[in-house]
């Protein structure tokens, strides 16, 4: 098997019209690839979570036709593996006990660098655990918006790994687990690209693989502003399915079909259709 993808949602809200594109997009990349199509459940951030949204957002994918080849993962049985790696990564010289707080960094530029702290230690607090980043452009091809670079010093800082309050990053998280799972492919929204520079940073100091990356066009409501489950733009509803899947087509240039079919009908027509060369790059465009 040489194509693992996957499709990743943090069950902040049910599925909502921007993740349908991204379920949709990786689907069809996977199925192109005659590869495996994967769920993970990114719930690592209990405070952010909607109760009942994992199970609305895993019953609705099916409705849609996006059948998983695995059982969904979920990230909050994944601490232990987090804790390990933040373990392995303390024996090197990169991961460093941090006490800033945003203030502190905001009275800079805002960003954290060469893991130089600006406040103290504070021995009665539990520190934030950072990633110090090189002072060294990153570079990957991307499948869709071609060659991405970004020097993560400049850029980005020293980024978190786990807070203060112990919960486990989204970058740590996902590298971890895209690692575990044997992820080839990443498939997700271009809200993302900016976070992959760092995703491989993090994959480099941990000897572990990178996949390749796909970034798709965003959904924007008529506002210009992406699609979220906060602004609850676009509801979808997986008990009548077929409009939105083929809005969702529509969305990524995909032809339907002349009659009127259902939704594995509809993805299959997609499928043989799909080049993932020709998925529209843009930026962003509206749905409306
Ligand atoms: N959990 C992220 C989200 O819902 C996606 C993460 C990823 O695909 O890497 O936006």
């Amino acid at each position: 098997m040489n194509y693992r993808g996957r499709f990743a949602p943090t069950p902040t809200g049910h599925l909502h019209f921007g993740s349908l594109v991204a379920a949709v997009g990786s689907w069809l990349c996977a199925h192109d690839a005659r590869g495996q199509w994967l769920v993970r459940i990114e719930d690592t951030d209990p405070p952010r979570e909607v109760a009942g949204s994992a199970a609305s957002i895993l019953a609705a994918l099916p409705a849609f036709g996006l059948v998983a080849d695995e059982p969904a993962l979920f990230q909050s049985t994944r601490l232990g593996a987090y804790a390990a790696i933040l373990e392995q990564l303390r024996g090197s010289d990169w991961l460093f006990p941090c006490w800033c707080s945003r203030s502190d960094l905001a009275r800079g530029d805002g960003l954290h660098r060469d893991s130089h702290c600006v406040a103290p230690p504070q021995p009665n607090h539990p520190p934030a655990w950072r990633l110090r980043v090189p002072d060294q452009v990153i570079e990957f091809e991307d499948a869709l918006q071609g060659m991405q670079r970004q020097n993560l010093r400049d850029e980005v800082g020293d980024f978190v790994l786990c807070r203060a309050d112990g919960l486990y990053s989204y970058q740590l998280a996902c590298v971890v687990d895209d690692a575990a799972q044997g992820i080839t492919d990443v498939v997700r929204g271009l809200d993302l690209i900016d976070s992959t520079a760092r995703q491989i940073w993090l994959q480099r100091c941990l000897g572990l693989p990178t996949p390749r990356y796909l970034h798709l066009p965003l959904a924007l409501g008529d506002d210009g502003h992406k699609l979220s489950k906060s602004n609850q733009a676009f509801p979808i509803d997986p008990t009548d399915p077929t409009p939105a899947l083929r809005r969702a087509l529509t969305f990524l240039q995909l032809p339907l079909p002349d009659a009127a079919c259902g939704v594995s009908e509809l993805l299959q027509h997609a499928l043989a259709h799909f080049d993932p060369a020709n998925l529209p790059h843009c930026s962003g465009h509206s749905v409306a």
